[in-house]
């Protein structure tokens, strides 16, 4: 079967439920417990979190999607953007802020002031508190910080980061191996397991251009450099993505 298709997708969840994993909030999730935390960023597509926010809610799962304020590919606050968020409270999914910490100064004491007011903002845009942050991209001030971000749980806390195993698909790969193979997952220990919709929402099976292709077609080419910074290795003119490129968040 291949993997990145919405299959493919429930099938994973599938899998480690099946091998115990149950599926906890950042808020209840315990490091040394089969725990799943499921994370996903939107970096590119609010309308792919729907498949995949549709699957969970067939599991009965809750997963948590992060949405970026000053994202140049989509506005937070356009009538597509709020009816995802609607589809999202509704089926008790979490929405949290994923803060591009790249576009602030990368001083604790600004990045803490400016999280909360970005939280604040999301909270206005969703009608729920913001609990969660997601960072964009390295904060080097904020690697490895236990302490809260903006009053909120941040991703980056060793509780999530180092003391659970984590694990992500970031540009449409498993870099460090498909989450069932980990050793964490065959000992039973927490899993943060971040995916990325646009890779698995429209059945592109590990096509990575097919799935920018279409986002850039639906979007206009106006975003194509704005998706290269975000994926990169992504070249805009050819749409092609090389893959020995340095890694990025996304
Ligand atoms: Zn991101």
């Amino acid at each position: 079967m291949p993997d990145f298709t919405r299959e493919a997708y429930r099938t994973l969840l599938q899998t480690l439920l099946a091998r115990g994993y149950r599926v906890r909030r950042f808020q209840e999730a315990e490091p040394a417990r089969p725990d799943l935390i499921l994370r996903h960023d939107i970096d590119l597509s609010p309308e792919a979190a729907l498949p995949i926010a549709r699957i969970e809610a067939e599991l009965g799962l809750r997963a948590v999607y992060f949405f970026l304020l000053d994202s140049p590919i989509y506005a937070p606050d356009a009538p597509e953007s709020r009816s995802v968020y609607r589809e999202l409270v509704a089926a008790g999914h979490e929405i949290g802020l994923h803060f591009d910490a790249a576009r602030h100064p990368d001083d604790v004491a600004v990045l803490d002031r400016e999280a909360a007011e970005a939280c604040d903002r999301l909270a206005g845009l969703t009608g729920r508190e913001v609990e969660t942050i997601s960072f964009h991209r390295p904060a080097r001030a904020l690697l490895g910080r236990s302490a809260a971000i903006g009053g909120r749980l941040h991703t980056y806390q060793p509780r999530f980061f180092s003391s659970m195993d984590y694990c992500s698909d970031s540009r449409g790969r498993w870099r460090y191996g498909h989450p069932c193979s980990r050793a964490s997952v065959t000992a039973g220990r927490a899993l943060q397991l971040l995916t990325h919709p646009i890779w698995w929402a429209h059945d592109d099976a590990g096509d990575r251009e097919a799935a920018i292709g279409r986002l850039i077609a639906a979007k206009g080419k106006d975003i194509a450099a704005a998706v290269a910074e975000t994926i990169s290795g992504y070249d805009p003119v050819s749409g092609r993505i090389r893959d020995e490129t340095a890694v990025t968040d996304a």
